[in-house]
């Protein structure tokens, strides 16, 4: 038993995304129905769109940046009503028992988060996500959007925000740290709202000059291009954390170079491809080289009231349903500012 709702799916790996119908399970107890308003786009769903991290399951319908609102709810859930301002991240599921959900970092659980789209459930069926008119989703993994943030600049908060917000705590971007973005994105705009938020001296660090007003707009003090070489000698030993949210292979040495002793770099961009580095690189100061994975839930909740008492939203085109692959161009050449966001009421019209 199900129903129907429209959906933008991609076929196959690489092809173009098309108008299609899905099917929605029935309610279960703990589950909540959206009417989602905005899905956002976030590179991830192009990297697996295009097969470009290995296997994964067509169609696709992609989409982890979800706003909308709250339709019906299961007859067991209490911590949500219908019309509640809600959104939905990368994960709709866990086992709930295993040492990292009970320490609420569900994306580590040992039986495996169950993802938004391009997953199975824990019922066998495949997982479809946020580029529809409405998801089922378990009421665990809900979040509440507080008023004051628009559901349009909200959607991104859910990915890009958490993604960017988590290792910024883990490794304490505050007051009198100096803090590098690496590529002024999707992620590494948010990255940089949220680590002049906590307090931290924030350097954009893009491949060219093209964007530096929007980055001190954004709370950035100072802008480097990456593409002139002098900029590795003119910050040498500098930052106490770099977050790279880059989607693609960088040299990695070079940005450690820029490391204060005992600094670290936290990678949260995805390229399909291996990222290298010389072991001197890091023995020569003590650095740390890690990654970061999205948060939990109750992190991203926390994000989320962080972000309204700060007034911080994402930076937002909107685009209609028959955008989607151009705004898939535009990303994927480093030509958005500084994410799309899909309007769900464009979709099946
Ligand atoms: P995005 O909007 O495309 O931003 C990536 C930015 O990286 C670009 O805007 C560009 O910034 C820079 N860049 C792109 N290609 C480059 C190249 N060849 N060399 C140097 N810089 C380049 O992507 P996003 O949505 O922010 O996602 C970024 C990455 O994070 C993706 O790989 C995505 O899959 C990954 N991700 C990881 C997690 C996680 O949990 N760890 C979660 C979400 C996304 P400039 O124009 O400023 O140089
Ligand atoms: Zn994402």
């Amino acid at each position: 038993m199900s129903t129907t709702t429209h959906a933008i799916a991609a076929p196959g790996p690489g092809a173009p995304l098309e108008q299609t119908t899905i099917q929605r399970r029935d309610l279960r107890p703990d589950d909540v129905l959206i009417d989602i308003a905005y899905a956002g786009i976030c590179h991830s769903d192009i990297h697996q769109a295009r097969g470009e991290w290995g296997e994964a399951i067509f169609p696709m319908v992609p989409g982890h940046e979800i706003a909308g609102t709250v339709a019906a709810v299961g007859s067991a859930v209490t911590d949500y009503r219908v019309g509640d301002r809600v959104g939905v991240g990368c994960m709709v599921d866990s086992c709930g028992e295993c040492e990292y959900c009970r320490a609420d970092t569900e994306q580590f659980c040992v039986k495996g988060n169950v993802q938004t789209y391009n997953g199975v459930g824990f019922d066998g069926e495949n997982t479809y996500g946020g580029y529809s008119k409405q998801v089922v989703v378990r009421d665990a993994f809900v979040c509440g959007i507080p008023d004051g943030i628009g559901l349009d600049v909200a959607a991104p908060l859910l990915c890009a925000g958490i993604t960017t917000y988590s290792p910024l705590r883990q490794w304490g971007a505050g007051p009198g740290k100096k803090v590098a973005v690496v590529g002024l994105g999707g992620l590494g705009h948010m990255a940089v709202k949220l680590a002049a938020a906590m307090g931290a001296e924030v350097t954009v660090l893009s491949q060219s000059l093209k964007k530096q007003e929007d980055g001190k707009r954004l709370g950035a003090t100072e802008y480097y291009a990456t593409a002139d070489e002098t900029t590795f000698d003119v910050l040498r030993g500098r930052f106490d954390l770099i977050l790279n949210t880059v989607s693609a292979q960088i040299p990695v040495d070079a940005y450690l170079g820029l490391l204060r002793v005992g600094g670290a770099m936290v990678n949260v961009g995805a390229p399909g491809e291996p990222l290298s580095y010389n072991a001197f690189s890091l023995i020569a100061g003590n650095k740390a080289l890690a990654g970061s994975m999205i948060g939990g839930i109750a992190e991203t909740q926390e994000m989320l009231n962080f972000c309204a008492e700060h007034g911080i939203g994402s930076d937002i085109e909107t685009i209609s349903a028959a955008d989607v692959n151009t705004a898939y161009e535009r990303v994927a050449a480093s030509d958005v500012r500084y994410r799309f966001v899909i309007d769900t009421a464009t979709i099946g019209a």
